[in-house]
Formats: C-alpha cells, sequence, structure tokens
C-alpha cells in the first residue's frame, strides 16, 4: 500500500492517503454528474481540515450534524447553499447561526423543530428553508447502533404524524418546505436496501403529491457501506451501482432534484491507523498482542463490534499465530480483534489498521490522559 518508510513515523498514527481519496472524488464526482446528483459530503465522518479542503475543492456540498461542523465547513471551503444541517437536537443558537449563513435545508426532525424554526426565522424577518427527514420504516441491515430509518429509532418524522405536521405548517410563515429527507443508517451493503428505501420513498411523495406537494429535492441521506475485509479488492466503493438503483427505482417528479450525504464511502478506505506491538503476553488459550493505538484512537471495535482488517508489516515469518489484539486502555472492551491469525509476531513490530478514515480519528478521546495519534499524510 505505501512507499512510505513507516519506521520513521511515531505511532500510533493516522495514515491519510491522499491519492485515495482523490481517486474516491474523481469516481464519485463522474459517477454522480452521470445524472446530475448532488453530493454532500457528512463531515461528521472525518474533519480534518486538509481532508475538508480536498473534498470543498472538489465542489461537493456539506451535510453537517452541528453548528460547530457548519462553521467549519464554511472554514474550509464549502458553500453555504449547498449545506444540509440534520440532528435531532438543534439548539437555538445552532439554528440562529445556520439562518445568517441562509444554508441550503434545515433537515428537521421533529413538530416542536420546526415551529423552534419558524419563530426564530420571524425574528429575523426571514424565512427557512426546510426538509422533512422522514422515517420511512425501512431496516437498514446494519448494527443495530447505526441503524436510524426504523420508527423504534429516535431520528426522524415518522409517517403517522406527517398530515398533522404539514396542517401545522400550513399556518407557518417563515419556513419554506423544500425538501424529504432520508437516512436509514450506515454502512449498508446491501443494495437491496437502497432498493427498498425507493420503493417507500415512491409511496411517500404520493402522500405528498394528494396534497398538492412536490418539494424541489429528495434528499436520500448517506450510508453506503465500504469493504471492511477485503479494502485492497475495492479501495474504492462502487458508486456506479449505488447510483444506478435510485435512478432506476426512485419516482422522481419533473425538476425534482436528488441529494445525497455521503460519509464513510468517500473516507474510510483513506485512511489506516499505525501502530507499534508493545509486548507480546502469553494467555491460557491463546496470546495477547498488546499494541500502542487504543479505543481511544479507534472505538469502532469497542463500540458496534467492527471488523477492521489488520496487517503486521514487519513480520517475515510463515508461521501464523492466533492472538487477541488489544490496547493499552484499562478497559475489557479494548479489543482490536480477537483470536485473528497474523505471521508470528514479536515486540516492535509495526501492525496497520486498515479502512480507519471514517469515524475513526473523530471519535477519539483522551481518556486514561493518553495523547492524540499524529496525522500522517501519504501522497
Ligand atoms: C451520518 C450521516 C450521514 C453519513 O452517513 P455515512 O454512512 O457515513 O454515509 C448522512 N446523513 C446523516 C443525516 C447522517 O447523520
Amino acid at each position: 500500500m505505501m512507499k512510505l518508510d513507516y519506521t520513521t513515523i511515531k505511532t500510533p498514527a493516522y495514515l491519510y492517503n491522499l491519492d485515495v481519496l482523490r481517486q474516491t472524488l474523481k469516481v464519485l464526482k463522474t459517477e454522480a454528474e452521470h445524472y446530475a446528483y448532488h453530493i454532500h459530503y457528512a463531515l461528521k465522518a472525518n474533519n480534518n481540515e486538509k481532508i475538508l479542503e480536498e473534498i470543498a475543492d472538489a465542489g461537493l456540498g456539506a451535510d453537517c450534524v452541528s453548528g460547530n461542523e457548519i462553521k467549519e465547513a464554511l472554514k474550509r471551503g464549502f458553500r453555504a447553499e449547498a449545506i444540509a444541517f440534520a440532528g435531532v437536537g438543534k439548539t437555538d443558537e445552532e439554528i440562529n447561526f445556520a439562518l445568517d449563513q441562509g444554508i441550503f435545508s434545515f433537515n428537521c426532525e421533529s413538530l416542536p423543530e420546526i415551529e423552534v424554526i419558524n419563530e426564530l426565522a420571524s425574528k429575523k424577518n426571514t424565512k427557512a428553508s426546510i426538509a422533512l427527514r422522514i422515517n420511512p420504516n425501512v431496516d437498514a441491515n446494519t448494527h443495530k447502533y447505526i441503524t436510524t430509518g426504523i420508527e423504534e429509532n429516535k431520528f426522524g418524522i415518522n409517517l403517522w404524524e406527517i398530515d398533522s405536521i404539514l396542517d401545522r405548517m400550513d399556518n407557518m410563515k417563515n419556513v419554506e418546505l423544500n425538501g424529504l429527507h432520508f437516512h436509514i443508517g450506515s454502512q449498508i451493503t446491501d443494495l437491496d436496501t437502497f432498493k427498498n428505501l425507493c420503493n417507500r420513498i415512491n409511496q411517500i411523495q404520493e402522500k405528498f403529491y394528494a396534497r398538492q406537494i412536490i418539494v424541489n429535492h429528495i434528499n436520500v441521506g448517506g450510508g453506503l457501506g465500504i469493504e471492511y475485509y477485503d479494502p485492497d479488492n475495492e479501495l474504492i466503493p462502487d458508486f456506479k451501482s449505488y447510483f444506478k438503483i435510485f435512478h432506476d427505482f426512485l419516482e422522481l417528479r419533473p425538476k425534482q432534484q436528488l441529494h445525497f450525504e455521503l460519509g464513510r464511502s468517500i473516507v474510510g478506505q483513506m485512511g489506516s491507523l499505525l501502530s507499534k506491538v508493545i509486548y507480546v503476553k502469553k494467555g491460557s488459550v491463546k496470546d495477547f498482542l498488546i499494541i500502542d493505538a487504543a479505543m481511544t484512537d479507534l472505538i469502532r471495535p469497542a463500540l458496534y463490534q467492527a471488523y477492521h482488517k489488520i496487517e503486521n508489516l514487519s513480520s517475515q515469518s510463515t508461521q501464523a499465530v492466533k492472538y487477541d489484539v488489544v490496547g493499552p486502555v484499562c478497559e475489557s472492551s479494548d479489543i482490536f480483534a480477537k483470536s485473528l491469525a497474523l505471521p508470528s509476531s514479536k515486540r516492535g513490530d509495526y501492525i496497520l489498521i486498515r479502512s480507519v478514515g471514517a469515524y475513526g480519528q473523530v471519535m477519539a478521546s483522551n481518556y486514561n490522559m493518553r495523547d492524540a495519534a499524529q496525522v500522517v499524510f501519504i501522497e
């Protein structure tokens, strides 16, 4: 993967491969332009400033879930007219800030939120452009902590609420309904799930049509999964097939624009976490590889039992040994892999944890007073 001399790098370190990012953006843009689809990058996946600037330069819009993300997006060159703002708990301060910037869309998740946006917009004598984030009750078939589109989740407006919300909105002068928004979850690898989403949106659009409402845009959120098991086999996600699903199954009305909010699929594969073996500790059943990266650097395995491919970059051994690969933090969940077969490993070996560009560094903490992993860019 690298022509880089990793032995000069202080570990743990996030390695961001800008060539992979640029190639991914290039393919993404080509495939999206084919259908004139609009892409917003979900900042929460990775907010490293250089990464953001690369993505803004490529001309993508932004998907933000906090006021600070909107500020950061603007600072890194994303245009306000291309910023969507999601989240179930937007504060007055965040709403006021977003109103002043004139963002593309507030993706609203409840009636109380719409009422507050209407009230705050009225005080500013302006009109907020909003979309309703609808919970389509489509199961994303992904980990339960990253499923967002079924009724038991906190996200979105449930189908049975829509009519009463639209009735209430008839009396609101300072919000303009411009879109319908959906985001059903993350790391979705079965494209049929998106087909189900399209069919559902078609039904939901009928409901709005019956009230003579045709919104300007449909936003289908993000969620396209990446290949964690064999990253080199698919460094660039299959955007072509993904967009084709929407082209084939989603019934857009004339002039309706289609928007996407992708995070993981844009930045996931460009990142790796470089670490070093501190100790090899004998266990009763198997040995532990204790490495200098921890759940404080990458929490996905501890939080969602996520799989990341792990490689030993140093060992030349042809003998495979099963290890539990663990970090130094005082929590039993600080585990990267259990019973993983690796070439026989020793203290000082370099270990590479793959596909960590999304939801890696952004979720880091300094628990146990650990230092932050440094960032190294590879070109
Ligand atoms: C997290 C999030 C996304 C991005 O999801 P990915 O799985 O990273 O593509 C898009 N839209 C919303 C509203 C989100 O919360």
